[in-house]
């Protein structure tokens, strides 16, 4: 049966790996809508091959656009075109979407991903940071709204896969339960696993963006270069499988091949490997728990040699041993680490500050931070507007 799919930050890298599968499966699903933030050029492309109902873009502004360049092409009937968080948030929820891929970067994607949820959606999650702020509640919605909640980024989809399947269908299901031990969530540490301690400082933005094996968005990018990625990654698989910062280890594997893995009780090590591509999780995700093509070489293992793991250095990686603090601390802690590490990840991208600036930043907001209890939505999302206050604040005194 043809599924209709909502593609949240079409035009990012996630999102064009989305499409990607979706055109090779054009037989089973279709493109409902398409929301991004800006890239008006991708947006037309994108509307001209996948003939969406619905675009929302960020802005009014962006909104234009579009339309005026839409109605340029050939493309008939034309999308409608809507504008802003809230038109983001009805079509996350509409009727006829069958399956959402939530991938707007950041915290602009916490609003229209709940949305998806409390819709009780098909939930295709690449978008962290929304789990990372607002973690209980988030999952909450997701037991009562009995929306289906898969894991995009590689590590978490490589841990769902080699969880039991009676595991996978029980969001309130307990790892020891099903004879789990350990998750093993691996990471490859980055550009700058090497690179001489003395000389981060100076590491400039080109260099943070070019990771050795994935090719992603510019934040995601940064943070895999200070591995707080593998920090919210952490957050991000408490939630998701159930557990607590003790049932979680990060292991460090250049190669990228071997995704995550699960330790069982018995001595067992399940592992999924494949290709550091984006398009096997996503067509996990689409198909669950069938299987479709993805576009992706299979593995050759001839060339598969000098596998290695070792220990994250919190040395070399101050964020990560941070935001392992911060999910051992709570929901304030995580939801303030992930506001003033957007901030400063965007300051650097823009040359504002420098590389370490990065963790000078995020720790002084967190040593600062007040971090009350939060029960509800507008409780978390006021630590995050404090923290990225704070945040600009610590900014402004660096430069
Ligand atoms: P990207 O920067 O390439 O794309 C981001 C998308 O979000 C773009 O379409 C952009 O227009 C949209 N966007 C930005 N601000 C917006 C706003 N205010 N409203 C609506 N849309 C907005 O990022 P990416 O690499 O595709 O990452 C997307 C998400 O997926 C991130 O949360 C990232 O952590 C996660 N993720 C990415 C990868 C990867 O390989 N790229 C892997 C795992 C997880
Ligand atoms: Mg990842």
């Amino acid at each position: 049966m043809m599924q209709n799919v909502v593609v949240l930050g079409s035009t990012g890298s996630i999102g064009q790996s989305t499409l990607d599968v979706i055109a090779r499966n054009h037989q089973r699903y279709q493109v409902l809508a398409l929301v991004a933030g800006q890239g008006v050029d991708t947006m037309v492309a994108q509307c001209l091959q996948f003939k969406p109902r619905f675009v929302v873009m960020a802005s009014e502004q962006a909104a234009q656009t579009l339309r005026a360049a839409l109605q340029t092409t050939a493309l008939r009937p034309l999308p409608e075109v809507l504008a802003g968080t809230k038109a983001m948030q009805e079509i996350a929820a509409h009727p006829e979407a069958d399956i959402v891929m939530a991938a707007i970067v950041g915290a602009a994607g916490l609003l229209p991903t709940l949305s998806a949820v409390e819709a009780g959606k098909k939930v295709l999650l690449a978008n962290k940071e929304a789990l990372v702020m607002s973690g209980q509640l988030f999952m909450d919605k997701v037991i009562k709204h009995r929306a289906t909640l898969l894991p995009i980024d590689s590590e978490h989809n490589a841990i769902y896969q080699s969880l039991p399947y009676a595991f996978q269908q029980d969001q309130t299901a307990h790892l020891a339960h099903h004879g789990v031990s350990k998750i093993l969530l691996t990471g490859s540490g980055g550009p700058f696993l090497q690179r001489p301690l003395d000389t981060l400082d100076a590491v400039t933005v080109a260099e943070a963006v070019a990771h050795p094996n994935w090719s992603m968005g510019q934040k995601i990018s940064v943070d895999s270069a200070t591995m707080m990625n593998k920090g919210l990654e952490f957050i991000e698989a408490k939630w998701l499988f159930n557990c607590s910062a003790d049932d979680i280890e990060v292991v460090i594997h250049p190669q990228s091949m071997i995704h995550s893995m699960v330790q069982y009780r018995d001595g067992s090590v399940i592992a999924q490997l494949g290709q550091p591509d984006m398009r096997t999780p996503i067509a996990y995700g689409l198909a669950y728990p069938e299987r479709i093509d993805a576009g992706v070489a299979p593995l050759d293992f001839a060339k598969m040699v000098n596998f290695s793991f070792t220990k994250p250095d919190f040395a070399r990686y101050p964020n990560l041993q941070l935001a392992i603090a911060a999910c051992r601390s709570g929901q304030a802690a995580t939801t303030t680490v992930n506001a003033s590490n957007e901030v400063a990840v965007a300051a650097f991208l823009c040359g504002e500050i420098g590389f370490t600036d990065i963790y000078r930043v995020n720790a002084a907001v967190l040593e600062q931070a007040d971090l009350p209890a939060t029960h509800c939505l507008d409780d978390i999302l006021a630590v995050d507007g404090v923290a990225r206050e704070m945040a600009y604040q610590r900014i402004q005194s660096l430069r």
